[in-house]
């Protein structure tokens, strides 16, 4: 193993070795969303605690030949990976929050606890993006270490074609340090919470609650259709978020639950980050997950709907599945306006978003869960969005050529989408 000492010294953060301090150690490990990567077993954990630490970190890394890998709020399956130096920033957490109490805000995820950066880097799609789009649409400037130690900024001036592959690929380019949003006027009190439907009223609901959206053609309405397996069964969720006016948000609610009848209606006005955290209880931290891949689809058309109640139906029982469900956000609006000049996110031309995440009971039961969400991917992907043709092929080329010039040794590669610069 390398020598470590010529990092410490220096290093306002931590190094945390298994030998040295295994509880640490173990707490690192046992912070991430999937208790399936927990398995893993990394050659250490750096805590930076500042950017001189990442740089720091970076430099010892490639000069060691060190495998690194990058995380936060340990969401992603790629948070922990064997062998590697796992630079974590979770201490980097400056963010300004008095901006959601002034009624300022940006796009954020489904889940109150995704890393700003993580999120961010990946396009970031969330309830506020039919507004105002990808949370990378609304970053103004990056500041980043990339593969040989340097510490540059990107924005519209400076860096500029890497301030634009930095907006859904950017984990591919270096540690992201600091992120400067634009922020939007939002309500003191947003309109959202949830409707609950029987699953038996579930496949004519989510048809009549795609069509409101379609003829109401508002921006400000954005809703995330879930099936919930529960012991007790499937349920139909209706996430609703309104960002406008509470007595126009009240009257749109009345419409949509006279319409679709709801069994019951937790919809209310609310701070927007309450809502925020209104999915939480869906997506419990530690339990067996698979996420599958998903697709991003132009329509959630009668068609799609079809062959998620089949999957419905057919969904593995609870004594293997011990929670899981079936998510389709409503995306489009603002996401729609943007062109690839604008970013890389490459499902803008997305409506909707479909996929199943599923938890199994026990390391047994995780082959059957797992199986059946790639059931569902494998039927929906006919209807999925990829990118290709000249314009596609345009936008990778630009991506390679990034990657190259940041990053030719792919030091950077625990991510995803994975650019290889290598790659022909
Ligand atoms: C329960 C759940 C709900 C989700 N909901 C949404 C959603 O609504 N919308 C959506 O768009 N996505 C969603 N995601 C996907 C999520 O945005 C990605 O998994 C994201 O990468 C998580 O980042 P993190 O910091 O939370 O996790 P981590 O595992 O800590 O980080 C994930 C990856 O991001 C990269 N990364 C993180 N921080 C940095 C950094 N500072 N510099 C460079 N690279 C970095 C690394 O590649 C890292 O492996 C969801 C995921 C989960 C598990």
């Amino acid at each position: 193993m390398a020598d470590f000492s010529s990092l410490k010294v220096g290093l306002s953060g931590a190094v945390i070795f298994k030998s040295e301090n295994n509880k640490t150690f173990q707490e690192e490990i046992e912070g991430t969303w999937n208790a399936v990567i927990r398995k893993r077993q990394p050659c250490a954990f750096v805590r930076v605690a500042s950017v001189k630490d990442v740089v720091n970190t970076v430099k010892f890394c490639v000069h060691n030949k060190l495998e690194m890998c990058v995380c936060a709020a340990k969401n992603s399956d790629f948070a922990l990976a064997d062998n590697a130096v796992v630079i974590d920033l979770s201490d980097l957490n400056n963010v300004d929050s008095k901006t959601v109490a002034s009624c300022l805000v940006t796009p954020l995820g489904s889940y109150s606890q995704l890393g700003v950066a993580g999120f961010t880097l990946l396009g970031g799609t969330g309830f506020l993006s039919r507004s105002y789009g990808c949370a990378a649409d609304n970053a103004v400037e990056f500041e980043l270490v990339t593969a040989s130690g340097d510490v540059i900024k990107a924005n519209k001036k400076e860096n500029a074609d890497l301030f634009w592959g930095m907006k859904g690929c950017g984990s591919n380019f270096g540690v992201l340090t600091s992120i400067t949003f634009q922020l939007h006027d939002i309500p003191d009190q947003v309109t959202g919470g949830s409707l609950y439907y029987s699953i038996s009223q579930a496949p004519g609901v989510f048809k009549d609650i795609r069509d409101f959206i379609r003829e109401k053609a508002d921006n400000r309405i954005s809703v995330y259709l879930i099936v919930h397996f529960e012991t007790s069964g499937p349920q139909a969720i209706c996430r609703f978020l309104f960002n406008g006016p509470t007595k126009e948000g009240n009257e749109l609610l009345l419409e949509l639950t006279n319409r679709t009848k709801p069994v019951d209606n937790k919809v209310k006005a609310l701070p927007f980050d309450q809502f925020q955290t209104t999915g939480d209880w869906l997506v419990p931290r530690g339990w067996l997950y698979y996420s599958a891949k998903g697709s991003w689809v132009k329509d959630l058309t009668d068609d799609v709907l079809d062959i998620v109640f089949d999957a419905v139906n057919k969904a593995p029982e609870s004594r293997t599945m011990a929670c899981g469900f079936i998510y389709m956000p409503s995306l489009g609006g603002k996401l729609r306006e943007m062109t690839d000049e604008d970013n890389a996110f490459p499902f803008k031309a997305a409506e909707y978003r479909v996929g199943a995440v599923v938890a199994a009971q026990d390391r047994d039961s995780y082959d059957v869960v797992k199986a059946w969400a790639d059931g569902l991917d494998q039927k929906l992907s006919k209807y999925g969005i990829f990118p290709q043709g000249p314009e596609a092929e345009k936008v990778q080329k630009r991506l390679k050529e990034l990657k190259i010039k940041y990053d030719p040794e792919n030091v950077f590669h625990q991510n995803v989408p994975n650019i290889d610069p290598k790659k022909e």
